[in-house]
């Protein structure tokens, strides 16, 4: 069971891999977009840890409404919204609860991603993060009654397929949408750092 300070943890790990990663992310997203979403994301997850340390919260759902507030707050692009209100519905997903279950686990990543498809007025296919969200719900979903380290592998192992599977597609929405065509065989920079938080969850459980 995830715990506030698992879930605290895991965040700390994703920031990790965000700084890591953060030229990859801008790099990739020099390609078809702006050029900004490694340093977006690291801004953003700076704040949140900083944020987490400074006033530790007691609940897994505590710690996911502070980093979707200051994720909000600190990235201005449209990764801040959507990540952002993703956090935001797996707060209000969570609930009270003073641990996370595969099927709390569950249910959680399966608010935060319709909170994505509202919020990017996106849909399956659209070549976004919410592609890789929405294979991790579903692989998540389908791993419940295994438990929860298996529902965090199952998760993981879908996002990366899925990343992987939508390099060859056109984008649909956000800034690689105005390349039409040519957004066809890049990588999605939201998708890439979406699929580094479902690794930063299985590496919990591993
Ligand atoms: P911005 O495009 O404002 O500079 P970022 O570069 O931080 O924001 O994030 C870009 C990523 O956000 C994209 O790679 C994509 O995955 C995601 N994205 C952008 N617009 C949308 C949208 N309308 N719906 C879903 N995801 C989106
Ligand atoms: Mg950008
Ligand atoms: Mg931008």
């Amino acid at each position: 069971r995830l715990s506030a300070t698992d879930v605290a943890a895991v965040f700390h790990g994703f920031a990790q891999a965000v700084e890591r990663d953060r030229d990859l992310l801008t790099e990739l997203d020099t390609a078809v977009g702006d050029g900004d979403h490694g340093t977006n994301l690291d801004r953003g997850m700076r704040a949140a840890t900083e944020a987490l340390d400074a006033a530790p919260p007691d609940t897994p759902g505590a710690v996911f409404n502070l980093v979707g507030r200051r994720l909000v707050s600190t990235v201005g692009g449209a990764s801040g919204a959507l990540y952002g209100t993703a956090f935001l519905r797996a707060a209000k997903a969570a609930g009270a609860a003073s641990t996370l279950d595969a099927a709390g686990f569950a249910a959680v990543v399966r608010d935060a991603t319709t909170g994505i498809a509202e919020r990017g007025k996106c849909a399956a296919g659209d070549k976004t993060m919410y592609d890789v969200w929405t294979a991790a719900s579903a692989a998540a979903d389908a791993a419940v009654a295994d438990g929860l380290p298996a529902v965090l592998s199952a998760a993981s192992t879908a996002a990366g397929g899925a990343e992987q599977e939508m390099v060859p597609w056109q984008a649909r929405r956000g800034r690689a949408s105005y390349l039409g065509e040519r957004s066809q065989g890049h990588r999605d920079p939201g998708a890439v750092s979406s699929r580094l938080l479902f690794d930063c969850f299985a590496a919990w459980a591993a």
